[in-house]
């Protein structure tokens, strides 16, 4: 089985091929990626609009380039998948169309893919694991903890109640006057840092349900480099390296109070899986590392570049619902919103 899979629901634009082997492994033939970074920096975010014409201009090219990367024809498919949400509307709605029209063209079925569900299922891609196990989803747009029960079986333990931890690494460098993407700007810069000099807030630390609050801790960095006058590259330093210290403890306490959570209502998990851009970041990479060894729990990271957006993971998600005969019709509507839940889940096939 083989399924193109698109990716359009942010800032990366994405196309890939992947075949499902015979014994159950799946085999990326193609994955090509083009970063809009460049056309965000100057405003220090992701502006919609540019997105969604950025995504416009290259996805034709990306996805031929894509096909011939896998030395695949249109013809030799058993299924095209998009993206269909969460995300920017704009984007969303060009990745979603163009595999509605290769579907229809070729006559091959199409596969409607919740983005975050597709981040979900990647570890399956890169790794041999059954369900249940447990997600820690940490991006620029989101951050949650999920039981993972089966294709399109989510159980949200725990989500963050404002920032996004990528996102709380993205204002805090911008605060610094460090350029965007942050994240690994102030991994950087903290490696250098003195992490026990600032004193900051480990917001929801020893709350039984696994949420997550950010923003307290992102306003008390803005208050403690306000209070310096004239900030040196050393203190610069300092307040990543306490910010990042201060996420890594939250990261920690929050997963394990996911996985305590997970235990009493699911049962025992067979992994802990990580996903999103900031498991990038090598200080939580270690961290995580520590944690499950501590848990006797065997911890799943796919590379960086299936951690972040990309179209292998798109094209997996699209494998793993054709396999179980889950396709979609062309009047499947673009979702800014679309929560990993079960009640969702059931919505999206017309059930109560
Ligand atoms: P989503 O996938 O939720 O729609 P997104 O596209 O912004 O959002 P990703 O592309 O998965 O998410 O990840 C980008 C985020 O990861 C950014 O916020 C970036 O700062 C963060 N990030 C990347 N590398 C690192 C790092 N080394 N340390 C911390 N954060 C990082
Ligand atoms: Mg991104
Ligand atoms: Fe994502």
């Amino acid at each position: 089985m083989r399924v193109l899979g698109i990716e359009t629901t942010c800032d990366e634009t994405a196309a890939a091929v992947v075949r499902l082997e015979p014994g159950g492994a799946g085999q990326i033939l193609s994955n090509e990626v083009m970063s809009q970074i460049a056309q965000h920096a100057a405003y220090g975010g992701v502006v919609p609009e540019i997105a969604a014409r950025a995504h416009i201009e290259i996805i034709d090219r990306l996805v031929r380039r894509a096909l011939d990367r896998a030395e695949t024809k249109l013809a030799d498919l058993d299924g095209i998948a998009a993206a269909a949400g969460p995300g920017l509307i704009g984007g969303v709605i060009v990745g979603l169309t163009t595999a509605k029209a290769l579907a229809l063209a070729s006559r091959k079925p199409f596969i409607a893919v919740n983005h975050l569900e597709a981040h979900a299922l990647t570890a399956r891609l890169t790794d041999e694991v059954e369900f249940p196990y447990l997600l820690l989803l940490v991006s620029g747009g989101h951050t949650q903890l999920v039981a993972v029960k089966g294709v399109g079986d989510y159980l949200r333990l725990g989500s963050t109640v404002d920032d996004a931890v990528g996102e709380a690494f993205d204002k805090v460098a911008k605060m610094l006057g460090l350029p965007y993407p942050g994240g690994p700007e102030v991994e950087k810069l903290a490696a250098e840092g003195n992490a026990a000099r600032f004193d900051l807030p480990r917001p929801m630390l020893g709350r039984p349900k696994p949420d997550f609050s950010l923003s307290g801790l992102k306003t008390a960095v803005r208050l403690e480099a306000e209070r310096i006058t004239a900030l040196t590259a050393t203190d610069a330093a300092d307040l990543c390296a306490s910010f990042q210290a201060a996420v890594v403890d939250t990261i920690i306490d929050r997963s394990r109070a996911g996985l305590r959570l997970f235990r009493e209502t699911v049962g025992p998990a067979n992994a802990m899986v990580v996903a999103g851009g900031v498991a990038a970041n090598g200080a939580i990479r270690r961290a995580l590392m520590r944690f499950c060894g501590e848990s006797g729990l065997r911890l799943i990271m796919p590379p960086p570049h299936l951690c972040t957006d990309n179209g292998a993971m798109i094209a997996w998600a699209g494998i793993e619902r054709l396999s179980l005969g889950l396709i979609d019709d062309m009047t499947f509507a673009a979702r800014p919103r679309w929560p990993l839940d079960s009640n969702a889940e059931a919505a999206h096939h017309g059930k109560a």
